[in-house]
């Protein structure tokens, strides 16, 4: 589903991304880790094309993001992606948040879109909440709006940049149920996260990134109970 080859990612004269090669299989779960500014965000980003990559090529489904050709506005319709701090429209409901980027984006009918739209929040367990402003949810209810926003657009693809880093802890569980159910219908996700009992229980596989570098690649149990690396090692006993 998704193809990495070679990804660097330049700002200037600082390399984030140093030649980074992966491929995500269809209904992988990838769990993505590593210390704060080894470039985990920036991964994620050059996927949605949030960042154009430097050099490097990737594809999502058919298409190539760094052809000059590909339309990708298209491809990103593709890839629904979920952020630390939600990135709610404040001045819509909850319904509306859903609505909006299905009826302008993709020209689907009002009617239709507010089916898709009751029958994800349902899945995210806020069925009562639909005319709610977001100002008036907790930050787990609104990141499952934002999740189920996402999915709004039927993408094949969700990345989570720590989604639930900006929650309360005792909101954490609420989200990761609803990833974990996601992930469940065969979802191909690729998740920034330091919640490594999530990463561990629910990942195929985790990609272990340090200074720009991808570290380790590798199913979670083998990757948490045999790091190879000695950088890997020292973040997870820093971690766990
Ligand atoms: P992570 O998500 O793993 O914490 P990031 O991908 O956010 O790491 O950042 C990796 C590095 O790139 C950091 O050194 C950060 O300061 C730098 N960086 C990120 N975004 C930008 C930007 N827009 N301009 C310049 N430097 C950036
Ligand atoms: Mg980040």
């Amino acid at each position: 589903m998704i193809k990495v080859e070679g990804l660097h990612k330049n700002y200037g004269k600082l390399e984030v991304l140093k030649g980074i090669s992966t491929n995500i299989k269809a209904g992988e779960v990838v769990a993505i880790i590593g210390p704060s500014g080894s470039g985990k965000s920036t991964f994620l980003r050059c996927m949605n094309v949030l960042e154009n990559a430097t050099s490097g090529r990737i594809w999502v489904g058919n298409h190539e993001l760094t052809d000059k050709k590909t339309n990708i506005m298209k491809v990103r319709q593709n890839v629904g992606m979920v952020f630390q701090h939600f990135h709610l429209f404040p001045h819509k409901t909850v319904l509306q948040n859903l609505t909006y980027a299905p009826m302008k984006v993709k020209g689907m009918s009002k009617d239709q879109a507010e089916k898709i739209a009751h029958e994800l929040l349902e899945q995210v367990g806020l069925t009562e909440k639909s005319d709610e402003y977001p100002t008036r949810l907790s930050g787990g209810q609104k990141q499952r709006v934002a999740i189920a926003r996402a999915l709004a657009m039927q993408p094949e693809v969700m990345l989570f940049d720590e989604p639930t880093s900006a929650l309360d802890p005792e909101m954490v569980k609420e989200v990761l149920e609803v990833m974990k159910s996601l992930a469940h219908t065969g979802m191909t996700m690729a998740i920034v996260t330091h919640e490594m009992g999530f990463a561990r229980e629910v990942a195929d596989r985790v990609l272990f990134l340090d200074g720009g570098v991808l570290v380790e690649d590798a199913p979670p149990e083998e990757f948490f109970t045999n790091p190879k690396s000695q950088r890997a090692q020292d973040f997870l006993q820093k971690m766990l």
